[in-house]
C-alpha cells in the first residue's frame, strides 16, 4: 500500500490524465473522476483540434506518455498567408517547427487509451458527472483534490479572478471539420490564414480515430462574415459550410478541399466562449479546499492553439510540485502557490492570445516581417511552445518596430 499522499482529480481531460499518469508514476494513490466513458468520448463528438507544439510534446515524451509518435501525421512546419483588403493572398511565409514537428492525436483517440493505460496501472476511475455531493466526498477521503473539469458547469466553484479577466464575452465563433482527402504536399504544416477584420482560417493534419487525416478550422469575429455556423447541424451541412467558406475567403484553396469527406459524422464541433481566468482556491461548504487547474482556471481561446499546450505545462507543474511536498498538508497556501507557478507560465499564452485576438498593427507587422526575415519566422514558429518569448515584442510597438529593424532593412519595407 502507498503511503503518499492520495489525490482525486475530478475531469479525465488532457490536464487531468497527465496528471493522473504522472502520480501514478511516482507512486501515489489516485482517484480520477469522469462524465464520460472511454466508449463516449471514442464515439463521441470531437471537442478541440488539440494541436501541440514542440515544447508540450517533449514533456509528454519524458513523462513516457507519447504513444502516438510515428503514428500521428505530424506538421514538419508553420506557414501562414495573409489574406489582404482585395481577397487575395497579400503575403505568405513558412518555417518549421524546431526541434520537432507539431502534432495532434484526437482526444478520441488519446483519452481514452489513457484512461485504458491508468486503470492498468493501479488507478481508479470512476464514471460519474461530478457534483457538489462527489466533490466533498472526495475532498474528505483524499489529501488533496484536484479539478481538472475545462469548461465543464462545476468549475464555478472556482470564483472568477476580474483583474486577469480581459473578456466577458466570446471574441470568435468556433467550428471545425476533420476530413479526407484534403490535398497537401509531401511536408505537412500548420497553415493558418488570418483575414484581417474577420477571423482565421486554420488548416492541419491530424491522427484520429479513423487513422491520419486533416481538419479544418474556422475562427470567426462575432458578429462578423465567419460567424455564419447558426443553424448548421447535420454532418454534411459543416462540411457544404467548411467548403463554402473556403471558396469564399481562401479561393486560392478551393481545389485543395473541393473532394474532401468528413472523417465521421461525429467529427464536426461549433461554438463559442469568454476567454476566462479564475482563482485557483475554491472552498467548499465544508470548508474543505480543492485545487483547480489547466481550462478550469485559466481557459484562452483556441486563435493561437496554446490550450492543450497549457494542459501539458500545468500537469507537469502540479506532478513537480505534489512530488516536492512529501507528505506536509496540502493546504490553501501550497495551492496558491502551486497555481502561481503555473500562472507565472501561462500568463504569457494568455496575453498572447488574447493581444492576438486584437490584432494591432504592430502584431500585424510582425507577422508580415516573417515573410522577408527567416529569423522572425523562426521566432514565430519556437514561441509557440514558450509564449513568453514573443514579448516584449507583442505587447509594445516601439519593441515591434526595433525587433523588425533588427531583422530587416527597415521597419517600412513590412508595411
Ligand atoms: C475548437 C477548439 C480547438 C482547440 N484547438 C487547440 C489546439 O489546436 N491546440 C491547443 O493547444 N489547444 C487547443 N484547444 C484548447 C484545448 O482543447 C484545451 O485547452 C484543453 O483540452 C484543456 O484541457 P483540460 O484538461 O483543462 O480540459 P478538457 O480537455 O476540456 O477536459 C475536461 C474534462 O472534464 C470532464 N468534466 C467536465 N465536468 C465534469 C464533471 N462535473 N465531472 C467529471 N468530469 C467532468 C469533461 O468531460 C472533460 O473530459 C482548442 C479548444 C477548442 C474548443
Amino acid at each position: 500500500m502507498s503511503t503518499k499522499p492520495s489525490i482525486a482529480i475530478i475531469g479525465a481531460g488532457h490536464a487531468g490524465l497527465v496528471l493522473a499518469l504522472g502520480l501514478l508514476d511516482k507512486g501515489h494513490q489516485v482517484t480520477l473522476v469522469s462524465d464520460r466513458t472511454p466508449a463516449q468520448i471514442a464515439m463521441g463528438r470531437i471537442t478541440s483540434t488539440q494541436l501541440l507544439y514542440p515544447g508540450a510534446r517533449a514533456i509528454e515524451r519524458e513523462l513516457g506518455l507519447d504513444f502516438w509518435d510515428g503514428l500521428v501525421p505530424a506538421a514538419d512546419d508553420l506557414e501562414v498567408t495573409v489574406v489582404g483588403p482585395d481577397g487575395d493572398a497579400a503575403f505568405s511565409w513558412r518555417t518549421p517547427y524546431l526541434p520537432g514537428p507539431a502534432a495532434s492525436v484526437d482526444y478520441r483517440v488519446r483519452i481514452p487509451y489513457w484512461m485504458s493505460i491508468f486503470r492498468r496501472r493501479g488507478g481508479k476511475l470512476y464514471h460519474v458527472s461530478a457534483g457538489l455531493e462527489e466533490v466533498e466526498s472526495l475532498a474528505a477521503s483524499h489529501d488533496l483534490v484536484i479539478m481538472s473539469t475545462g469548461k465543464g458547469e462545476i468549475g464555478k466553484l472556482f470564483e472568477k479572478d476580474k483583474a486577469r479577466c480581459t473578456y466577458d464575452t466570446p471574441q470568435r465563433y468556433i467550428a471545425a471539420v476533420y476530413v479526407d482527402g484534403l490535398k497537401v504536399g509531401d511536408r505537412l504544416a500548420t497553415e493558418i490564414t488570418p483575414i484581417p477584420g474577420v477571423g482565421e482560417l486554420f488548416f492541419f493534419p491530424v491522427l484520429t480515430i479513423t487513422g491520419p487525416a486533416s481538419l479544418l478550422m474556422f475562427e470567426g469575429r462575432i458578429g462578423g462574415a465567419l460567424d455564419c455556423w447558426d443553424g448548421i447541424d447535420a454532418p454534411a451541412d459543416y462540411l457544404n459550410q467548411a467548403k463554402t467558406i473556403v471558396d469564399k475567403f481562401a479561393p486560392w484553396a478551393s481545389d485543395r478541399v473541393a473532394d474532401v469527406t468528413l472523417t465521421d459524422d461525429n467529427a464536426v464541433l461549433r461554438g463559442c466562449y469568454p476567454p476566462t481566468v479564475r482563482k485557483p482556491v475554491a472552498t467548499l461548504p465544508s470548508g474543505r479546499k480543492v485545487l483547480g487547474m489547466a481550462d478550469l482556471v485559466v481557459l484562452n481561446d483556441p486563435i493561437t492553439g496554446e490550450g492543450a499546450n497549457n494542459a501539458v505545462k500545468c500537469a507537469k507543474i502540479y506532478l513537480d510540485a505534489i512530488d516536492a511536498h512529501g507528505d506536509q498538508p496540502f493546504d490553501e497556501s501550497w495551492m496558491q502557490q502551486t497555481f502561481d507557478t503555473y500562472w507565472e507560465d501561462v500568463q504569457w499564452a494568455t496575453a498572447y492570445t488574447n493581444i492576438t485576438l486584437e490584432g494591432p498593427q504592430h502584431v500585424r507587422d510582425l507577422v508580415r516581417a516573417a515573410s522577408v526575415s527567416p529569423e522572425i519566422a523562426q521566432w514565430h514558429a519556437d514561441s509557440r511552445s514558450t509564449p513568453k518569448d514573443f514579448f516584449p515584442m507583442w505587447n509594445d510597438p516601439a519593441q515591434a518596430e526595433a525587433f523588425i529593424a533588427r531583422h530587416t532593412a527597415a521597419v517600412a519595407a513590412v508595411r
